[in-house]
């Protein structure tokens, strides 16, 4: 490694003694795990950038992860990933401060192999997956912040880091350091007005013992819980969400930033309602707090992406905004994986054949699940942001179905018509706009 010199804001020259590497990875999350494995399996020598102590100490997520596209990557993951629960009752929770309208759903197809979603530790799951790019080969290098990127004649040709002698030159860098890119930005492939179309997320992970965590959920064994809220955030654009793991829960609300700014409410304020809500306070309570964390979110979708290939450079994951956040689905970890394999292909793909040519990773892209759902889902975003859906759907509805159990007699019971169209006139919602807002949905979602 070379000399350090200084924080790089701008664009460093590259210096002749950085230790090279065909590929350096920045960021040891999920998605610079998948990348850094694919590469070291096929080979080549690859260095894995994590500016944390190790892979996992500084990421923040709800708690769910879809291990589907990991089938491709470590057949039978599930026999030895850090899973807390796997989810087999799923819910979504439309409330207002004093009503709840649930939709439950379970299965016990989920509880067996292939599964379909887990509660896990991101600290655990992301050392995890970093372990396997190590095992393969990659070169790990933990509590080494990247500073810059190295350029030669405009090209992208390494990174520089804040350790002394902490220049890693590489034929290709791949941005995987999350939400808010860094590198991507100084790489100019971001547009400007990113924080419009990012939440800020805040979780607190409660310790309750495990037997009364299967008793409070109706579970058992190692089966979980994943219950998403809509309505819960006094009015911010967001939303909430409750899991379980094996002997702890995770409350936590996800906000637009602008709109927290201008409500000038603190999110912890905001979980506490959640946690004395008559829905809520049953299954959280006397859990105690073992963990506080706030992180940003990419939730704009596919419409913000950046340009996800440079020259000598790939971006990937939250750091390329693809995290979906599309109400039914709070989903970024399958992505990451997803983008983050696809990445290391295309580069490991460019090596071999001794070109700068990494247009196959977006061909990739486009082909798989990860920009096929974005592209199908681009709508859903602004749609699930805006105040009908977040504010007067769900009241409309939970007074709807008030009335509509609430006995009456001795006056007659009133039809659902009139109780459909008194709840509109109520919330002050048209049925111009409940017609759009349908008719947006089914394209956003159709
Ligand atoms: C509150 C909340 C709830 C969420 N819930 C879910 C959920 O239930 N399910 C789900 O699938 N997704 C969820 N997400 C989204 C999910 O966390 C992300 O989409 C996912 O972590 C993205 O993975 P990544 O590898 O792209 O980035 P990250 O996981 O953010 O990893 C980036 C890595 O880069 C490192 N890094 C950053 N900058 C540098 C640097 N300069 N030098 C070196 N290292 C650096 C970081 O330390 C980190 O390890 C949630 C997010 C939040 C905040």
């Amino acid at each position: 490694m070379s000399e350090h010199a200084g924080p790089a804001a701008t664009t460093a020259q590259a210096t002749e003694k950085a230790t090279t590497f065909d590929v350096v990875v920045v960021g040891a999350g999920p998605a610079g795990s998948a990348a850094a494995l694919e590469l070291a399996r096929r080979g080549h020598h690859v260095a894995l950038v994590e500016r944390g102590a190790f892979p996992g100490a500084k990421n923040v997520y709800g708690g769910v992860i879809y291990g589907r596209i990991l089938d491709e990557l470590i057949p039978n993951w599930w026999e030895e990933a850090p899973i807390e629960r796997w989810v087999t009752r799923r819910q979504t929770m439309l409330m207002t401060p004093t009503q709840s309208l649930t939709v439950d759903f379970r299965t016990e197809n989920w509880g067996k192999p292939p599964y379909n979603g887990a509660t896990a530790h991101r600290a655990k799951f992301d050392a995890w997956l970093a372990s396997k790019a190590e095992e393969a080969g990659a070169e790990l290098i933990t509590s080494t912040v990247v500073t810059g990127l190295l350029t030669e004649n405009g090209r992208i040709v390494g990174v520089r880091t804040d350790r002394p002698d902490g220049d890693l030159r590489a034929r290709i860098v791949i941005a995987c350091d999350g939400v808010n890119s860094f590198l991507a930005k100084q790489a100019g492939m971001y547009p400007d007005g990113q924080v419009h179309h990012t939440t800020l997320g805040v979780k607190e992970t409660l310790a309750l013992p495990r037997e009364t965590i299967e008793e409070r959920f109706g579970v058992s064994g190692t089966d979980g819980v994943d219950i998403e809220l809509v309505g819960g955030t006094r009015g911010i654009a967001g939303g909430g969400f409750l899991y379980t793991n094996l002997d702890s829960v995770s409350v936590g609300v996800v906000l637009s930033l602008t709109e927290l700014g201008k409500a000038k409410v603190r999110p912890e304020e905001l979980i506490a309602d959640l946690k004395r809500h008559p829905a809520i306070a049953p299954l959280v309570k006397g859990g105690e707090l073992i963990e506080y964390a706030a992180h940003l979110i990419p939730e704009g979708g596919y419409n913000t992406m950046p340009k996800l290939t440079g020259d000598g450079i790939l971006v990937t994951g939250d750091a390329a905004a693809m995290c979906l956040a599309a109400g039914i689905w709070l989903e970024g970890v399958n992505f990451a994986i997803g983008s983050g394999m696809y990445a290391g292909r295309a580069a490991a793909e460019a090596l071999s054949k001794n070109t700068t040519d990494l247009s196959g990773y977006e061909r990739m892209l486009h082909e798989s699940f990860v920009l096929a759902d974005h592209r199908k889902l681009k709508g859903a975003p602004e749609l699930l942001l805006g105040d009908r859906v977040q504010n007067k759907y769900p009241a409309m509805i939970c007074d709807l179905v008030e009335n509509l159990f609430q006995v009456t007699n001795p006056a007659p019971k009133p039809g659902l018509r009139k109780l459909f169209r008194r709840g509109a006139k109520q919330h002050g919602i048209r049925l111009r706009d409940l017609a759009k807002d349908a008719i947006t949905g089914f394209r956003a979602y159709g």
